[in-house]
């Protein structure tokens, strides 16, 4: 073999690829009362989008609006169990309400906004805050502290056909049966309508994006061995252990 990575490159090209030894599971997730499920296409998140979460975290200015950030599609979990992650001392659940995209939406207003969504999951996305906190301290992108594998466990979707549009009601999570986390959806600072206008003048959404859509006051760190509960209103609960 050549040192050379160059050299490297035009040898290994001659070589016919073995496909068919690639193994991409693509990430789905269940539909409530459905035998289809949603396949996963991107995953967003919105941050900063509650004022008392703005406030805990005393970092940031409030008056700055709501912004994105993303997430790796196989960082969904579906199964409940999300392992303790690497290079992390500190790693912090934050509970929230997960719009799931069932049409192609480009640049909507926030009145035709809600025709895309398919519907509504609850979801955590989980947070190596020191390695967060890090990447700001030093004007870094945020990827080591938000998206790394298992980041994003997510509850079965439950369809607007079924469910309605989640706009209003409480959020909680509770940590081995203590509520941490409470507060209602009333308090996000650009709602569902907006964050999904806002979001299609960003990326072209489509089927089988999600969006996370931001976290109320009360996050906190988790170990392994702890159970998670969150509740939305008009949603199957989320349970998830830290194994
Ligand atoms: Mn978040």
């Amino acid at each position: 073999m050549s040192p050379h990575p160059t050299a490297e490159l035009a040898q290994a090209t001659d070589v016919p690829a073995n496909t068919d030894a690639l193994q991409v599971l693509p990430v789905s997730i269940d539909i409530v009362d459905s035998d289809q499920r949603f396949p996963v296409r991107r995953v967003y998140c919105v941050g900063r989008n509650y004022l008392a979460h703005i406030r805990e975290m005393k970092e940031g200015d409030e008056r700055d609006p709501p912004f994105f950030f993303q997430k790796p599609s196989d960082s969904v979990v579906t199964d409940g169990r999300v392992p303790y992650p690497t290079l992390t001392d500190d790693f912090q659940f934050e509970f929230e309400l997960v719009v799931a995209i069932g049409t192609h939406a480009s640049n909507v207003t926030p009145e035709d906004a809600l025709d895309h969504v398919f519907g509504y999951a609850a979801g955590l996305d989980m947070t190596r805050r020191d390695r967060q906190r890090e990447c700001n301290k030093r004007g870094l992108p945020w990827e080591q502290g938000k998206s790394f594998d298992h980041s994003a466990p997510c509850g079965p979707i439950h369809p607007v056909a079924k469910v309605g549009h989640i706009r209003s009601g409480t959020l909680n999570l509770s940590v081995n049966g203590a509520v941490r986390q409470d507060s209602v959806l009333e308090k996000m600072i650009w709602n569902v309508h907006e964050i999904v206008s806002e979001l299609s003048k960003q990326y072209r959404l489509l089927p089988g994006d999600l969006i996370f859509t931001g976290t109320p006051e009360g996050v906190g760190p988790v170990q392994r061995g702890d159970k998670l509960t969150g509740r939305i209103d008009g949603l199957a609960p989320l349970q998830v252990e830290i194994v």
